[in-house]
């Protein structure tokens, strides 16, 4: 086939790749669950004393695929079936180009070499992407993404995100995720069973920003097993029946969430928010965003101003329900109120009509939290 042939059939393959149905099996179409067991080749992951990670998360990896596939109506695509370098980007294109309904990318965990409580520290956790960013979780993404650096050209497959840098993760508050409350359920789902049937320490459903979640277009989820570097929970990963029990209980998590959406039609998302016009009252001031309860709450940031503004002022287009805190100087607005940023993030695509760049923020005591 000549270049330009080839360039025309690329060209009229990517709206077919692109766009999803909602209802991907009332058109008959098998349930794609996409298994990524993270790390390979020369990227060993968390070293332990007797295994590594790429071994563990391909091990598991192959096990839970072989379940799954034994499941009529369900498609398993892996990432990589071998000890295979694969990168980041690579397997969240070839994520999409499945057209997952799921997308589960399996990891070991482990802390520092410094760290006091390298041999104890346990338990599993399921990540999906998310704005929370405390030092622990932000310590996992940092760890887990920075292997794009052992590619040549990571700067510029990237986008010069800078894996290793606080301040790179703003990209992800200025991205969209459309599928957090799907990703939730699914990962609620699994984080249980792996306390149920693989009898590890619930570390529960947590949010971090990992590159190969953010380029994946569908509900997706990261699994940290166990930590490897605790010699106890080692030896469990390391061993087939340890391997046997973890690859069962994300099965069954798995189709707990394949049950749930076959059931019934999946949700239209979010709901939606309508945006009214303001009533003039001019002389109302923005109530400060004080959470005297001290409890930790989301809101969705729209807009940083020097100065403080009048509710109902013209340039919060409309928004009401707005509050403001001040950080460094400036005063920072915000939306709403929420106790978890999958119910922030169900208004977040609406407030971003009229302010694009919004995003949702961790509040506690009307302070940021980072
Ligand atoms: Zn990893």
């Amino acid at each position: 086939m000549n270049l330009l042939r080839l360039a025309i059939c690329i060209f009229l393959m990517i709206p077919v790749a692109l766009a999803r149905p909602l209802h991907a099996q009332a058109a008959g179409k098998d349930f794609v669950v996409v298994i990524d067991a993270g790390h390979g080749g020369h990227d060993a992951g968390a070293p332990g004393a007797v295994t590594n990670e790429k071994t563990v998360n391909l091990a598991v990896a192959n096990l839970l695929g072989a379940r799954l596939k034994k499941e009529p109506g369900i498609k398993v695509v892996f990432t990589r079936t071998d000890d295979r370098f694969v990168t980041l980007q690579g397997r969240a294109n070839m994520a999409n180009k499945a057209d997952g309904d799921l997308f589960i990318s399996i990891h070991t965990n482990s802390v520092d070499a410094k760290s006091k409580n390298r041999t104890t520290v346990r338990g599993s956790a399921v990540y999906t992407l998310g704005l929370d960013r405390t030092d622990d979780n932000l310590a996992v993404a940092m760890r887990e993404n920075s292997v794009m650096k052992l590619e040549n050209d990571y700067s510029t497959t990237y986008e010069g995100f800078d894996p290793n840098s606080a301040e790179s993760y703003i990209i992800f508050e200025l991205s969209q995720n459309k599928h957090m409350q799907q990703s939730v359920t699914a990962a609620q789902a699994v984080a249980k069973e792996l306390a149920a049937t693989a009898g590890r320490k619930n570390n529960g459903v947590r949010q971090a920003n990992f590159w190969v979640l953010l380029k994946t277009a569908m509900p997706s989820m990261l699994v940290e097993l166990d930590f490897i570097c605790n010699p106890t929970e080692e030896k469990f990963l390391a061993s087939r029946s340890g391997q046997d029990k973890l690859a069962k209980a994300i099965y069954n998590g798995v189709m707990d969430y394949y049950n749930r959406v076959n059931k019934k039609p999946r949700r239209q998302d979010e709901r939606k928010t309508t945006v009214k016009q303001p009533e003039p009252k001019a002389s109302a001031k923005v109530s400060d965003a004080d959470d005297d309860s001290g409890r930790i709450v989301y809101r969705i940031q729209f807009m940083t101003a020097p100065k403080q503004l009048r509710d109902g002022s013209r340039e919060f287009k409309g928004l009401k329900n707005v509050d403001s805190y001040s950080e460094r100087g400036m005063r920072k607005y915000t939306y709403g109120t929420y106790s978890s940023p999958a119910e922030a993030s169900a208004d977040l695509r609406h407030v971003k009509t009229l302010f694009p760049d919004a995003f949702v923020i961790k509040m506690k005591g009307g302070k940021r939290v980072y």
